[in-house]
């Protein structure tokens, strides 16, 4: 996958992001996980307390994955270069996204064109609904209905193990695959969608967050192409009211 994300072994670089991770052991336990597997990327978004001793204690010799780990302010930092983002979840929300189990989710991350992110959340609340929305697919792993919330490290564990069993058995993506949108580009698409349809009074400026999920999630359903996204910035600029406001002021004059 992508030459910056480093990795050793036979698993294919996917970053792990661990969002605003409580204990630090939970994230000493995570990089021992990844290591284990062969996964060295980690990013952790705005940890509790981090660096901290109980993480290198529970990273038992994974101390250069905690060494190498980013750590950012928001999710979105962490990623913006990602063409496939994969949120997890103890429990179904109500979001209407497309839910896959961690096999499915990891044959997914190692076909993918792109570097690939696998985000999990806080010990005690998980992801919030506005960081799945940030997801492309949202993975589940299948449990007790009546007890589904694993330890934070170890759903870290099982779906890096599942990301070196797919490893194994699938094909890389063809080279000639045409790039795909990344992470932060769409997010541009986002704002630009956001700022056209509120200065044309399509969006109710009191509620626009439902209008804009639905968005992300029709354009999230089909990985975008980097030049398909283009294509939709340029017809966003052409229909922008408040250029067409400007071009016609000018051509009064
Ligand atoms: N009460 C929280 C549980 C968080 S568990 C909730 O309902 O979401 C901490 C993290 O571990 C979760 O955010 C998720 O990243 C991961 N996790 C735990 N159990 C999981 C499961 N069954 N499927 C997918 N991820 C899980």
């Amino acid at each position: 996958m992508s030459d910056n994300n480093p990795h050793t072994g036979d698993t294919p670089a996917v970053r792990i992001v661990l969002v605003a991770p409580q204990h630090p052991g939970n994230i000493g336990a995570a990089a021992r996980a990844m290591k284990a597997m062969g996964l060295a990327d980690m990013a952790l978004v705005t940890p509790d307390r981090f660096p901290h001793a109980d993480a290198t204690a529970r990273a038992a010799g994974a101390d250069d994955v905690l060494a190498a780990a980013r750590v950012v302010d928001d999710l979105d930092a962490a990623l913006t270069d990602c063409t496939l983002v994969i949120g997890t979840s103890a429990r179904s929300r109500r979001l209407p996204w497309p839910v896959v189990d961690a096999r499915e989710a990891a044959r997914r991350t190692i076909g993918n064109a792109g570097p690939a992110a696998i985000v999990f959340g806080r010990e005690r609340s998980g992801l919030t609904n506005e960081e799945l929305d940030r997801c492309h697919v949202h993975l589940q792993i299948p449990c007790n209905p009546d007890f589904a919330s694993l330890n934070l490290a170890a759903a870290v564990q099982l779906v890096c193990y599942e990301l070196r069993m797919a490893a194994a058995h699938e094909p890389e993506p063809a080279p000639e695959a045409l790039p795909l949108a990344t992470a932060g580009e769409l997010e541009g698409l986002y704002d630009h969608l956001e700022a056209v349809a509120r200065a044309g009074d399509f969006l109710d400026p009191d509620e626009p967050r439902h209008m804009m999920r639905r968005f992300r999630r029709l354009l999230g359903r089909r990985q975008l192409e980097a030049a398909e996204l283009r294509l939709l910035r340029g017809l966003l600029r052409a229909l922008d009211p408040r250029r067409r406001a400007a071009d016609t002021g000018s051509s009064d004059v």
